[in-house]
């Protein structure tokens, strides 16, 4: 089953654009603001900010001020003398309203680091242990990419292990008729081996010249596509765990064929030879069937006092407990020395009968299978419990390893169905988690627009949790804001306890 999650567009800012007078000096800037509903004001900006850069605070102000924007904090790039400002407007119930200059240009999410974008996509690449990076890039573009990922927590980043980020123009819309963003898909199976891809489309990047997060109290700015791409990392760690587990079992699966084994970091061809590791191999068991046969026939032909010597050279290169057969088996001269060989006969036989009957038990369950039922773990442990010790010698080891091999990855296989497929669908229990701590403490769904129709069209939290944490890395006031106890929940490590 292929997991697609994909982003609906959220707006930052809904502010119209607007363009300073030319001559803007203090008798336009006071026309303006006698103009309009501003009753008071205050003014913050940068330790250089200059005289004009004042004035247009005060223009944009009043300019904004109007009764749909009381109570309301706007972050926003506007116009300043000379390029843009990134501007927050805060406007109270009686229209008294704040500017702050927060910053100069576009936001990047930081400082430019100074590398050439190729080199520095390798380097993100190399540094978050990516599958890799794909599409065409700007340069801005990969600097914001690069910022977004140096918010991810440490103990996050085994989240990106192996997950490609792909740029491409544009998503189809999703179902509720949105356009999207940006996606994070991988398929969600027993033996998969696709770590995930994490897909940024244009319009990922279209609200980077209008608003921006951050700000507050000289703390950073980040244009919102670096939100947009946490959000995406978010789903990633919230399923990290069953992504690694899925993984872990296509490796066993894989572990079989002999071949070279695939990069860690990369998710698996379409064509690696999975399925072929979940069969239960030698099922014809026909070296086993042999070997007790030889024992059998050489044992009769002694006991008749016909010629063995053939049988017995056979049975003494097959090694183990059946060359100390063929030693006994030469030992047999009249009835009183016949028991070491026929004791060691009847344990063959016996030994030969155990290992046909756990055959036929893997067989039924293989067959039921085929119909449908599901076994649990401790189908399978059954097996490996009643080999354990025994039957793990020559001629019968390729057998027992065999069905040990053939349990282990079906405990793994078996194990992971009952962890991550309930009745809801895959739901991880990161997800599971923060459904039952929203529900307990009361939380709203309505963190954004987004949240509140994925939650109530699916019924799913993931989205919840994708658009909490993405806010959480640039912007926690407005997680706050929203929920105390949700901000709690990220910055507490709550959001990374279950699998
Ligand atoms: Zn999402």
């Amino acid at each position: 089953m292929r997991i697609i999650q994909d982003r609906i567009d959220y707006e930052v800012t809904g502010l119209p654009p607007v363009t300073l007078p030319a001559d803007l000096n203090d008798q336009a800037v006071q026309a303006k603001v006698k103009a309009s509903r501003l009753s008071g004001h205050q003014l913050r900006g940068l330790e250089d900010t200059t005289p004009q850069e004042s004035r247009a605070l005060l223009w944009l102000l009043a300019e904004y001020c109007t009764a749909d924007r009381r109570d309301m904090t706007f972050r926003a790039l506007l116009p300043i003398p000379g390029g843009v400002g990134q501007i927050i407007l805060r406007y109270g119930s009686q229209f008294q309203g704040s500017a702050t200059l927060v910053g100069r240009g576009l936001p990047m999410g930081g400082k430019d680091p100074g590398v050439e974008p190729e080199d520095l996509l390798q380097q993100i690449r190399t540094q978050y242990r990516l599958g890799g990076i794909r599409g065409t890039w700007t340069p801005d573009q990969v600097l914001k990419l690069y910022h977004a990922l140096a918010r991810v927590p440490e103990a996050d980043r085994p989240a990106l292990l192996g997950v490609v980020i792909e740029r491409v123009a544009h998503l189809g819309a999703d179902k509720y008729g949105a356009h999207t963003q940006g996606r994070f898909s991988h398929t969600a199976g027993r033996t998969s081996g696709d770590w995930g891809t994490l897909t940024l489309t244009d319009a990922a990047f279209t609200g980077d010249d209008k608003g921006f997060y951050g700000g507050s109290d000289g703390s950073a700015v980040y244009p919102p596509s670096v939100q947009v791409i946490l959000h995406e990392v978010g789903h990633a760690v919230e399923s990290q765990v069953r992504r690694a587990e899925s993984r872990a079992n296509a490796d066993l699966a894989l572990a079989i064929s002999g071949g070279a084994a695939y990069p860690r970091e990369r998710s698996l061809p379409d064509d690696a030879p999975i399925t072929q590791g979940l069969q239960l191999r030698y099922q014809d068991l026909r070296d086993a069937d042999a070997a007790e046969a030889l024992v059998r026939e050489t044992y009769n032909l002694v006991a008749a006092r016909q010629d063995a010597a053939g049988k017995i050279a056979a049975c003494r290169n097959l090694g183990g407990k059946i060359a100390a057969f063929a030693q006994a088996v030469q030992g047999m001269k009249d009835p009183g020395t016949v028991a070491p060989a026929e004791r060691l006969l009847k344990e063959i036989q016996h030994e030969h009968a155990e290992l046909v009957s756990w055959y036929d038990y893997a067989r039924d369950m293989i067959v039921r299978r085929g119909h449908g039922e599901e076994f649990d773990p401790p189908a399978y442990a059954k097996i490996k419990d009643a080999l354990a010790g025994k039957l793990d010698h020559t001629p019968w080891l390729t057998y027992t390893g065999e069905l040990n091999r053939w349990a282990d990855l079906h405990i793994a296989t078996s194990a992971w169905r009952k962890k991550y497929t309930r009745a809801e669908g895959f739901v991880t229990r990161r997800e599971q988690n923060l459904v039952e701590h929203a529900n307990l403490n009361k939380i709203g769904i309505a963190l954004t627009p987004y949240t509140k129709a994925f939650f109530e069209g699916d019924k799913a939290a993931t989205e919840l949790y994708a658009e909490a944490y993405g806010l959480w890395r640039v912007h926690p006031e407005a997680v706050a804001s929203h929920s105390a106890d949700l901000l709690a929940y990220f910055t507490s490590g709550a959001y990374r306890q279950g699998d």
